[in-house]
């Protein structure tokens, strides 16, 4: 790197972007991912496509369009859509209260629809109270510096999100990582953390809190929550979930892991989550008992110092929010999430009988088709957008380098006839790459 100094021996800021692997990343990013979009990214995604003559560094358009199947941005219950009653309360709203509140919760940024919003999110995940934030990330990046600090102890799944592990850093506590999704392990952690053999004794920290997901976003699995809550009882933790893809898609009511497993809400201390993936909006919330949201209100730099979120996005959100907590069946909220379990269900059988290697529970929207050989993820990507389906690829750093794995994102927004000719799609690139590892016997693996 002797050429990235100057004549002072100095490093220009970027020096670690010039090597072999960051601009491979780039030029996988650039291929595969950065592309423009028009419309509604709803069922579908209407791209812009482009060329590039100097290998992916720099593309011109076009001026076509490929419109494609999407199942590469988040859309679960099919709420990012331009029509029906999300779009109309939005339009309303933007002609009430403009797009931004150019101010804070705390200053002249509270909206009362602000409080309505927090009060209809608390009720749906069952805690008493919520805190509402303008970013998902920007929730997990700062909420663990109000609530932990020095002399207290952090432990993580290993494949929890950026955001929160960022965040735990930045809390300057303690931080211990366990085995993915593993309650023997976690229990491993626990117990060399606290007095030996005394689970319920005071220990060297003050307070313990695991933070965990609802649903993995690469892997496509549940939070084994229930070993987790038992252990809870035993060691006397605090339980953080990050229910960011969990929330509206998971569950007979939508209303995440909880609800999936039958575990009370009680149980749990915080429950995180973010509204850009069931709710077709953008923001994050954090629902706890009335303690912990009134420190937060007052603590919190991302709910203290940030902008508010916005009224139409917060339109959008209880729209969605009245649609999935409508009992009486005129809205069909219900559907949507049975829709979705269908989906997901129906896809991932189709995958396994094609002799497909997925990850993941069946119930999961998420579905991780596991390719492996990296030098293979960007010719399923452009293969399957050259069948007109958008799909995500996933590559090191965001899993191991080995298992290079595609990403579906399912939505109820996509129907039988859709889910088939992907079905169909996965099919024909799977042949061209290679890519069938199992017997094809569904359940096998
Ligand atoms: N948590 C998890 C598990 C996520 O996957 C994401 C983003 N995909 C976030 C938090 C951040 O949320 P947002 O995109 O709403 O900022």
């Amino acid at each position: 790197y002797a050429y990235l100094r100057d004549d002072d021996g100095y490093a220009p800021l970027y020096d670690d972007f010039d090597n072999f692997y960051i601009r491979r990343l780039q030029r996988r990013i650039n291929d595969c991912f950065s592309f423009l979009i028009r419309g509604v990214p709803g069922r579908t995604l209407t791209i812009l496509d482009r060329y590039s003559e100097d290998n992916n560094q720099t593309f011109k358009l076009t001026g076509g369009t490929t419109v494609a199947l999407n199942v590469s941005s988040y859309n679960y219950l099919g709420f990012a859509q331009s029509h029906g009653p999300c779009a109309a309360a939005v339009e309303a709203c933007m002609k009430d209260a403009g797009v931004a509140t150019c101010s804070t919760n705390t200053v002249a940024g509270s909206f009362k629809i602000h409080r309505e919003v927090e009060e209809l999110v608390a009720t749906f995940v069952g805690k008493p109270e919520c805190a509402i934030y303008s970013q998902g990330f920007g929730t997990n990046a700062t909420i663990f510096s109000a609530l932990m600090g020095p002399g207290s102890l952090i432990i993580s799944d290993e494949l929890n999100h950026a955001s929160t592990r960022f965040g735990s850093r930045l809390s300057g506590a303690n931080i211990r990582v366990f085995k993915h999704n593993n309650a023997k392990d976690l229990e491993r952690v626990l117990r060399e953390a606290i007095a030996q053999g005394q689970p319920r004794t005071h220990r060297p920290y003050t307070k313990i809190l695991v933070v965990i997901e609802g649903l993995y976003s690469m892997e496509g699995n549940f939070a084994d929550l229930p070993s987790i809550v038992a252990l809870k009882k035993r060691y006397k933790f605090y339980l953080y979930i990050d229910e960011a893809h969990s929330i509206g898609a998971v569950g007979p009511n939508g209303r995440g892991v909880c609800d999936y497993f039958g575990v009370s809400t009680n149980d749990i201390d915080i429950l995180m989550g973010t509204f850009t993936k069931s709710f077709g909006a953008a923001g994050g919330y954090v629902a706890a008992s009335k303690e912990i949201i009134d420190k937060l209100r007052v603590t919190n730099a991302s709910y203290v110092l940030a902008e508010s979120m916005s009224p139409a996005v917060l339109t959008q959100i209880k729209t969605s929010l009245l649609e999935i907590m409508d009992t009486s069946g005129v809205s069909d909220g219900l559907e949507r999430i049975e829709r979705l379990a269908f989906n997901s269900r129906y896809f991932r059988l189709g995958l396994k009988r094609l002799g497909f290697i997925i990850f993941g529970n069946d119930d999961s929207p998420i579905v991780p088709l596991l390719i492996y050989n990296p030098g293979k993820i960007n010719a399923f990507a452009h293969e399957m957008q050259k069948r007109s389906v958008a799909v995500v690829v996933v590559g090191y750093p965001a899993c191991p380098l080995l298992t290079s794995r595609i990403r579906f994102c399912l939505s109820s927004a996509h129907n039988k006839a859709d889910l088939d000719y992907m079905l169909r799609a996965c099919d024909e690139v799977g042949d061209l790459l290679q890519l069938k590892f199992s017997s094809g016997v569904a359940g096998e693996d």
